[in-house]
């Protein structure tokens, strides 16, 4: 049977504490103990049921963890205060000094930035590919390769990463194949194309509204457990906690996950078929032009569609820029990064995201001055919509230059 990731979300029931329809939320950073022996078993983690101290975890983290797995379909997961917590602290689990990842080399700027910046401080390198070419993937790894990573759209150049060709090479290598899959959640389920650990910037479309930063790892129990071990794991140690107050908030929005995700995935589908049409060019991975569209239609639970985010090439980063103020003056979305909300967000990736990437680095990859990066609102009528974008095209001189 086809893996339904929203009725997992559905289908998990919650009574608060006092019957509530929510889960009551655990607004405590420690716990009491009736025996001092159950403290100490708790410590050893051999008390099932028991919460010691809310960096290690929080009855409300765990409600929100729960759903998460349940979307991706592993055996738990663990909500971390931000994606770039849930990113850095799975990567130092997995790795130590004189190990090597391969990566891909179109990732999120901060990813990219700790990977090539950071990490090499602890003498872990990192190889970047391009990973939409398996051959080259496979020969980037070594004796010394503990991880495989990517993300299974990405950011900003909105690659399909052939997710079961790349989780048989780790397989073949006995490595872990990390998927961060911010940018389709419900779209693109990666464990049931092979991927071992599945990351989220809770930030973006699974919260939607803009308003808090967060992340999870979802994985097997055994190194969710190892994540919080109080000797040896990286988020109990480094401390990127979730405060509950906000894992319950999240947990709320996740439940119209679905119907956002749809709405966002029809909204971009028909920009992006105008804008293409208007002769710009336009990346989405829904349009039949872009190089992942088949690898993308193999992957996908199909009614959520290709998701929310395109780009457009318009030249320039000073028309990018003329286009983007005149877009949030006329009140068609914001100039900001970011992605997932109602409205709809815009920003120059090479200028802002993705700027910890080298230009020479961004031009070998074909990230030009003039991409912009939509991510397409939940607009309730996308042609008024498209014509109003149109209108501030027109504006800036680009239609004209299209149409010439
Ligand atoms: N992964 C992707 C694909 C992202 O786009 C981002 C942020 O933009 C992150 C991870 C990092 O997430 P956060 O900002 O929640 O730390």
């Amino acid at each position: 049977m086809k893996f339904k990731p929203a009725n997992h979300i559905q289908d998990l029931q919650y009574f608060g504490e006092f019957g509530g329809v929510n889960p009551s939320i655990s607004d405590s950073s420690t716990y009491t103990f009736l025996s001092a022996k159950t403290m100490f078993d708790t410590f050893e983690g051999n008390a099932e049921g028991c919460y010691l101290y809310s960096r290690h975890s929080s009855p409300s983290n765990l409600y929100l963890g729960e759903a998460l797995a349940a979307m991706e379909g592993t055996d738990t997961a663990n909500v971390a205060a931000s994606g770039m917590g849930a990113i850095t602290s799975t990567l130092l689990q997995l790795c130590s000094a004189g190990d090597h990842i391969v990566c891909s080399r179109t990732i999120y700027g901060g990813t990219y930035a700790f990977l090539k910046n950071f990490t090499p401080k602890f003498n872990i390198e990192t190889s970047f590919v391009d990973i939409t070419k398996l051959d080259a993937v496979e020969a980037a790894i070594n004796e010394d390769t503990k991880v495989l990573y990517c993300e299974s759209i990405s950011n900003p150049l909105l690659e399909v990463a052939d997710l079961e060709g790349l989780s048989k090479i780790a397989k073949k290598h006995n490595i872990p194949l990390v998927v961060d899959n911010t940018f389709s959640p419900l779209s693109i389920t990666p464990t049931e194309l092979g991927a071992d650990i599945v990351i989220h910037s809770l930030t973006k479309f699974i919260n939607g509204s803009s308003d808090t930063v967060g992340g999870v790892t979802c994985g097997s129990q055994e190194f969710i457990n190892s994540l919080r071990s109080v000797n040896d794991g990286a988020n109990m140690l480094l401390g990127p906690t979730m405060d509950s107050l906000r894992s319950a908030s999240i947990l709320k929005n996740m439940r119209t996950l679905h119907i956002r995700i749809k709405q966002h995935s029809s909204n971009a589908l028909y920009l992006a078929q105008k804008f293409e049409e208007d002769g710009f060019r336009t990346v989405y991975p829904g349009l039949p032009s872009h190089p992942g569209h088949e690898l993308f239609k193999k992957m996908m639970n199909r009614e959520y569609g290709f998701g929310g985010m395109m780009t457009i090439d318009v030249g320039s980063l000073e028309k990018a820029n003329e286009l983007m103020e005149l877009m949030q003056e006329s009140n068609l979305g914001y100039l900001a990064v970011s992605l997932g909300f109602y409205k709809t967000l815009f920003s120059a990736p090479g200028s802002s995201t993705s700027s910890e990437i080298p230009e020479d680095e961004q031009k070998e990859m074909g990230l030009s001055d003039g991409l912009i990066r939509f991510s397409i609102g939940l607009d309730n009528d996308i042609d008024r919509t498209y014509n109003m974008m149109r209108d501030c095209m027109h504006q800036v001189g680009l239609l004209e230059a299209q149409e010439a």
